[in-house]
């Protein structure tokens, strides 16, 4: 791989720290905030988060407007909503506060509000010729990287089909990571997101589009995941274990902007939309068996023996192939640890459906950055042996 070739922007300018989301209307104001729109859903006011937020971009003389109705998979109705409100409010920045689906929504409003139509214009890469908004993004998970990343994922309102918008433009301008507000997801949440975290992490470290710097990016990602997440399982109250996770999941985020996924994500996706399972336990479930697969192309198998060996998983005099299977067992630990089903007999999905899921896998888009090639009998393998477990 040559550094000749490499182009690695880093939009996103993270501020990591317990408390840090105190920091918000100060962070806003340097952007020349005037009016800001909070776009969060209701769980999040709930849990104090949003009035905590509203309460410091106040103080610090800022004019606030809030959206609190962002919901899972955000379709194009959700986003039409929340431009009305921006529209009608005049604001001239975007604090997004939540899970994933805060964060799409925010950045869906921000690509209507500033080059106007509808989110299927902006479907693809770079479809936006005017600049957008400020964006500050404040996870309140440690999962998605989508704080990291420039792109809105966008659900048609009638076809129910998930549509990428990338567009450098909507990065967040800044990150704000606070471990503190991780603290209050439920235990399914932590455990779906940060396994989804872990799922990047490994994606990310074998993709074809992956360069040097995104693999450094993967293996830290990898490194901070595997070794925390047990321990938030164990201690969920627990803020170094919390802050590991988010920064983990904010390096892996930011892999993926420049490396893109893999097959496991290319069969999550029609697990969670035919059965209803989770995006982070579909890629969980179906992650070690990628992993086997990948394992027999060379350089896939080496970056793999890397992610295991600098893990502390297995010591780097461990032979290649047995590296690989102690990664492998280690990923199917983290359901087990979590109680989540790891096997898809165990969910009741019927064996008959399998050939289904795996034709729909297969026009996944990213399965073409997949390390090793994969044909249709591929798909059909990997389903049938996630059907069997580990
Ligand atoms: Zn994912």
């Amino acid at each position: 791989m040559l550094l000749t070739f490499l182009d690695f922007p880093s939009r996103t300018r993270p501020v990591l720290g317990a408390g840090s989301v105190d920091r918000v209307g100060e962070l806003a104001n340097e952007l020349g905030a005037k009016h800001v729109l909070l776009v969060t859903d209701a769980g999040i006011v709930a849990a104090g988060h949003a009035a905590r937020v509203e309460g410091n971009l106040v103080a610090a003389g800022l004019r606030v407007t809030v959206f609190d109705k962002a919901r899972e998979n955000p379709t194009t109705k959700c986003v039409d909503d929340c431009v009305a409100v921006a529209k009608a409010a005049g604001i001239d920045t975007i604090v997004g506060l939540g899970g994933g689906s805060s964060m799409d929504t925010a950045k869906g409003c921000n690509f209507i509000l500033t080059n106007g139509g509808r989110m299927q214009d902006y479907r693809g890469v770079g479809k936006a010729t005017k600049p957008m908004l400020p964006f500050i993004a404040i996870p309140t998970t440690a999962g998605t990287g989508s704080e990291m990343q420039s792109a809105a994922l966008i659900a048609d309102e009638q076809t129910h089909q998930k549509m990428a918008c990338l567009d450098p433009k909507c990065a967040a301008r800044i990150a704000i990571l606070d471990p503190e507000l991780t603290l209050s997801q439920p235990p399914r949440v932590t455990a779906c997101t940060g396994i989804d975290a872990v799922g990047h992490a490994v994606e990310t470290a074998v993709s074809t589009k992956r360069n040097e710097l995104s693999q450094m990016l993967s293996r830290e990602a990898f490194r901070l995941c595997i070794g925390a997440l047990p321990e938030v399982f164990k201690n969920p109250y627990d803020l170094d274990s919390r802050a590991r996770m988010q920064v983990g999941a904010a390096y892996a985020g930011a892999a993926i902007e420049n490396s893109m996924l893999g097959a496991a994500h290319a069969v999550a996706n029609p697990l969670t939309a035919h059965h209803g399972i989770v995006h982070g336990h579909a890629v969980g479930l179906m992650l070690p068996h990628v992993v086997r697969f990948n394992a027999v192309e060379t350089s896939a198998r080496a970056a793999y023996v890397t992610l295991a060996v600098e893990a502390g998983i297995v010591a780097a005099s461990e032979s290649p192939e047995r590296a690989v299977e102690a990664l492998v067992l280690r990923l199917g630990k983290l359901l087990e640890l979590a109680g989540l089903p790891d096997a898809l007999s165990k969910l009741g999905i019927n064996r008959n459906s399998l050939p289904a899921l795996a034709k729909e896998a297969a026009q996944q888009w990213t399965a073409a950055f997949n390390p090793r090639p994969m044909v249709a009998t591929d798909f059909a393998r990997l389903f049938s042996e996630a059907w069997e477990g580990i």
